[in-house]
């Protein structure tokens, strides 16, 4: 379905599961159920990084985009343990997450280092779909659309209109994230509309209509369509219900005709 031109998207993020054998028996298996097709919904796996080259074999013909979790903002170097946009080109992903919370939480990452691993994606001919979102308690103290600007304009600083458009954003918030708790499809939608009022105020008209915002934190195939239903919310971003390729060409179905 389209918003506005706004493409919808569903992205699997799978964190630290599956090889690469089990990376293309998921891929296999939605190839089965028929769920990705032509004129549905933007489908995107994000898989660990010695998975991806498999992901992406496995993808092949499929209209099926393959993300890394994470990049480093640098080409090459002494960086043990990092990998570099090119890297991630090499191996077949056309996207990138970026800043997803817990990289920010567990391992640090900085809105700086975010700003600076959209720059690297960009310039590596990457989607980077990066998120954004609230603590609980930054909720509780009124502070959501404090946080959501900041870490907007941080990550996005000194970014061209036409460079925005060839981004992602994902508006998880942190509370939702692998809790259970989904965002009510009201307050997913009151974050998703600041968002897009931010994108307004700072690169116009045209990239607001045409930015596409996915919602992220605990979506299951039971929320997924009262969500889709709002009008700012483009599509998601979705970790434990993504693990098992019957679930999420559920979620992909309700993504494509929603
Ligand atoms: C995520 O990993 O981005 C995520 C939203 O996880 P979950 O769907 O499990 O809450």
């Amino acid at each position: 379905m389209q918003k506005n031109h706004r493409h919808a998207m569903m992205v699997a993020n799978w964190k630290m599961h599956k090889t690469g054998a089990e990376a293309a028996a998921f891929l296999a298996r939605l190839r089965e159920t028929g769920a990705v097709k032509p004129g549905g919904c933007f489908v995107v796996v994000a898989a660990p990084f010695p998975a991806l080259a498999a992901a992406a074999e496995a993808a092949h013909g499929m209209d099926v985009g393959v993300a890394g979790q994470n990049l480093h903002w640098e080409s090459e170097g002494a960086f043990t343990g990092e990998v570099s946009g090119a890297m991630l080109a090499a191996a077949g992903c056309t996207y990138v997450l970026v800043g997803h919370s817990e990289r920010r939480h567990l391992f640090g990452e900085t809105d700086e280092m975010v700003h600076k691993k959209v720059r690297a994606a960009l310039a590596a001919g990457l989607t980077p779909i990066v998120c954004v979102g609230e603590t609980e308690q930054q909720r509780a103290e009124n502070e959501t659309e404090l946080i959501l600007r900041y870490q907007f304009e941080r990550a996005f600083w000194g970014t061209s209109a036409e460079d925005l458009l060839r981004c992602v954003l994902a508006y998880e918030p942190v509370w939702a994230i692998g809790t259970g708790n989904t965002a009510t499809p009201a307050i997913a939608e009151g974050a998703h509309r600041f968002l897009r009022h931010c994108v307004l105020d700072i690169f116009g008209a045209e990239a607001a209509a045409g930015f596409t915002i996915l919602y992220g934190g605990s979506i299951k195939p039971g929320n997924m369509r009262a969500l889709l239903e709002q009008p700012d919310v483009d599509g998601g971003l979705v970790g434990g219900a993504s693990l098992d390729a019957d679930t999420f060409a559920a979620l992909v179905r309700t993504a494509n005709v929603s």
